[in-house]
């Protein structure tokens, strides 16, 4: 197997690097795919930073990708040579435990395999993810993209997609509901599109001024600048879900306050401090409750996917070379990103081989 070219972080402090590895040999139901895209989500910076305190270095990070297929093992036979397909967070899974058995395989009771940072299942090798040169990745974990969508703009719905997706089709977001979403970043501003085409009536919560006109181009109803406080009064008791992606540690008690009774808010950011625990009577004296959210089974995965090429949806993009990674992280810590950066994995290509 060809040599792949990559980008690593070596250790937590280190930025990341041009990185080479071999692959893994095509097995039976694998798929070869040329990375044509890799969306930055923060999960990466979190990871190559070890803030979740389980990365094994070096990894390689990213798990928004969109490539075309080059090789197919023997008894594959979901995917043909050329065609335009996904790999979001995770590339295995046991298959076989009731969560599995139900398609919700990021809940696996074994534990998924994740693209990166994740331990192959027969071998006990780590994955590398997407900000590769190409990936191997078992059929069943590989995702078709509707071919009328702009690939470099499909590549974030493959996990911002599906982290906001996931949870809008679970509450039952649509018409007649109100939906908040919570911090407009790559998560966000999916969330926003997504709840918007679902037909519910959406308010995005932002900290950032600069970004209410942005806010309601994308489909939002209203916006709410959250660190107001007569803002968020006006909306108490009204969101029957608040989808809360924001990436770093706060209050949770000013949201649960806008909930009807029965509401609910599902966390999906992942900071790598907690939240302080929420005020208890905030959530008895309305039956509130708040939940999580871990990405989408592949099946949701796909039907996601569906769902945003009929509706013509895909992510607000920055286009970046390969070498511009690490000034990408700081400007998403700076929140500082309209709305996702997708890097240009030909630039990785070319400079690998040049
Ligand atoms: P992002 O692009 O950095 O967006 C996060 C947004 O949160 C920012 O744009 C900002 O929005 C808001 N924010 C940031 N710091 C804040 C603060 N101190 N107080 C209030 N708001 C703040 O990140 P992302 O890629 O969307 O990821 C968001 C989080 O979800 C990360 O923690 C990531 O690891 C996690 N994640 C979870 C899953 C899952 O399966 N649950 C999947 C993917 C990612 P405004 O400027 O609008 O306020
Ligand atoms: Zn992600
Ligand atoms: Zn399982």
């Amino acid at each position: 197997m060809n040599i792949t070219h990559a980008w690593a972080a070596q250790d937590a402090k280190s930025k990341l690097a041009p990185f080479d590895y071999r692959p893994r040999e095509l097995r039976e139901h694998d798929v070869q795919i040329e990375v044509l895209f890799c969306g930055v989500c923060h999960s990466d910076i979190h990871q190559a930073r070890d803030e979740w305190k389980n990365t094994i270095f070096p990894v390689v990070p990213g798990h928004e990708i969109v490539g075309r297929v080059t090789a197919v093992g023997g008894h594959s036979h979901k995917y043909n040579v050329g065609d335009l397909v996904g790999v979001g967070c995770m590339v295995d899974s046991c298959r076989t435990c009731s969560s599995c058995e139900e398609g919700l395989e990021q809940y696996c009771e074994n534990g998924f395999v994740g693209t990166y940072n994740g331990e192959d299942r027969q071998t006990g090798d780590i994955t590398y993810g997407g900000y590769s040169t190409q990936v191997v990745v078992h059929e069943d974990f590989v995702l078709r993209v509707p071919e009328n969508l702009d690939p470099a703009g499909a590549a974030p719905l493959l996990c911002a997609g599906i982290t906001t997706f996931s949870p809008l089709n679970h509450w039952g977001a649509g018409p007649g509901k109100k939906v908040g979403i919570v911090g407009l970043g790559g998560l966000g501003h999916m969330g926003v599109k997504i709840a918007h085409a679902m037909g519910a009536h959406v308010v995005l919560f932002t900290t950032s001024e600069s970004k209410v006109a942005d806010g309601k181009r994308l489909g939002a109803d209203e916006v709410v600048i959250s660190k107001d406080p007569e803002q968020m009064a006006q909306h108490a008791n009204s969101f029957d879900l608040i989808i809360n992606t924001v990436a770093a540690q706060h209050d949770l008690n000013p949201f649960i306050a806008l909930l009807r009774r029965d509401g609910n808010m599902t966390l999906v950011g992942a900071p790598e401090h907690d939240h302080p625990s929420p005020q208890v009577f905030n959530l008895i004296l309305k039956r509130r409750s708040i939940a999580g959210s871990l990405i989408g089974g592949i099946a949701e995965t796909q039907e996601m996917l569906d769902f945003c090429g009929k509706h013509n949806i895909v992510s607000d993009i920055e286009m970046i070379k390969m070498n511009q990674i690490n000034e990408a992280y700081e400007r998403i810590l700076k929140s500082d990103v309209k709305y996702r950066f997708v890097i240009d994995i030909d630039t990785l290509r070319n400079e690998a081989t040049a």
